[in-house]
């Protein structure tokens, strides 16, 4: 048997990132809103069917700037999932507002239980994370907020391509969020995006989204010289990340087919050995289409998945977990409140295991994966 290591999680390199770069540096264009960020701005609207898309530097100034389109304050509150990345808590507590933990369901997103019990007069937004791009309770979160005038923010750094009963995530609230960090399924080295449908936010996000001024509007030739307009900073990214990005959008459909064929593996290698070591496996609703962003499996106790990722990592074989609550984290603490104890994201983020995943990942390597993980009695 082979030794070989088995990373968890490596970036796909696209046919045509080099000669997009080469383009790039041999023109005289290299900061944003060139011809790559239109490239890239058309394909990712093409896959999302978002009427707006703006390229930003990550995901976490795309939230950060639906901190700010939604005009948030320190008398605001934002319910924000106990279980996820920090960006989608930190760039709201980055206003000033305060961050209102909910807990999750048994998929790893915001609960609405959970949120109805958290909302009070002061709650201007829930954060959505999609997590691994399966999507949240979406019906039950709009009612919600629907009838209370709140908004909606998806945190779609795992669901670029998901969708839920037919609407793409990213598109159902009223903003959105995409990360091309290079451990998500499409990347530029660092990079997100902001998906917008209302047009009125739209113009005041391509004026906040540079430096607070109307270059974007100059540019199109519709207005004569740019000037200040309103709050904003820099995150517009530069040629050079559009460049790159663009590439891998064009080879979108193949990054994502190399994802599925690793994630549908484990999905049909699996559940034998769960049934018996009473493990529970990701699973996916039908009226969902899922992005293969992550596999994760939940062993029944925490010291059983310790010793699985010990056993794993024996073999050759990384295979990580993540997300530390954020409620009881030093800044949730100091910046949050947190309504009621968050008990399943307590449990989820400490039997949780996410196994390797990637698209060039061999089938002889997701064989010797699902071989070392059944060879464990949980
Ligand atoms: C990766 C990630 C982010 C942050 O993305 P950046 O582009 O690195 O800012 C935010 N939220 C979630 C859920 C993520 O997984």
């Amino acid at each position: 048997m082979s030794t070989d290591r088995i990373i968890f999680s490596r970036p796909r390199r696209a046919a045509g990132e080099l000669a997009n770069l080469e383009a790039v540096l041999s023109s005289d264009h290299s900061h944003g809103d060139g011809p790559f960020t239109a490239a890239a701005t058309e394909k990712l609207r093409r896959i999302t069917g978002a009427p707006h898309v703006l390229l930003t530097t990550s995901c976490t100034h795309a939230l950060e700037m639906a901190g700010l389109l939604l005009e948030l304050g320190p008398d605001d509150e934002v319910i924000v999932p106990s279980f996820g990345f920090t960006s989608t808590a930190t760039a709201m507590a980055l206003r000033g507002a305060t961050v209102v933990f909910a807990d999750i369901d048994d998929r790893g997103n915001i609960d609405a239980d959970s949120v109805a019990a958290a909302i009070t007069e002061r709650t201007k937004a829930i954060m959505v994370i999609h997590y691994g791009g399966v999507a949240a309770e979406m019906d039950r979160l709009l009612a919600l907020a629907e009838s209370r005038g709140i908004a909606i923010v998806e945190d779609n750094a795992h669901g670029l391509g998901g969708s839920w009963r037919g609407r793409p995530l990213g598109t159902i609230g009223a903003v959105g969020a995409l990360s091309f960090h290079d451990t998500k399924n499409v990347h530029c080295g660092e990079g997100g995006a902001l998906l917008l449908t209302d047009d009125i936010l739209m113009a005041r996000a391509e004026i906040m989204r540079e430096k607070g001024t109307d270059r974007a509007r100059f540019l199109r030739g519709a207005v004569d010289k740019y000037s200040w307009q309103d709050i904003g900073s820099s995150y517009l990214p530069s040629e050079l990340n559009a460049a790159v990005l663009d590439a891998q959008l064009a080879d979108f459909d193949a990054i994502q087919a190399g994802r599925f064929r690793v994630w549908n593996s484990y999905a049909a290698a699996l559940p034998d050995w769960a049934a018996r070591n009473d493990v529970r496996l990701m699973r996916v609703p039908a009226d969902r289409e899922h992005t293969a962003h992550l596999y994760y499996l939940r062993t029944p106790t925490e010291q059983r998945r310790d010793d699985l990722i010990d056993h794993l990592r024996a073999q050759g074989i990384s295979a990580p977990f993540h997300y530390v609550p954020l409620d009881s984290s030093p800044a949730g603490l100091k910046l949050g409140r947190t309504p009621n104890p968050c008990v399943r994201t307590a449990e989820f983020s400490s039997t949780l295991i996410r196994l390797p995943l990637w698209p060039d990942l061999t089938d002889a390597q997701v064989a010797r994966v699902v071989e070392a993980v059944t060879d464990f009695t949980v």
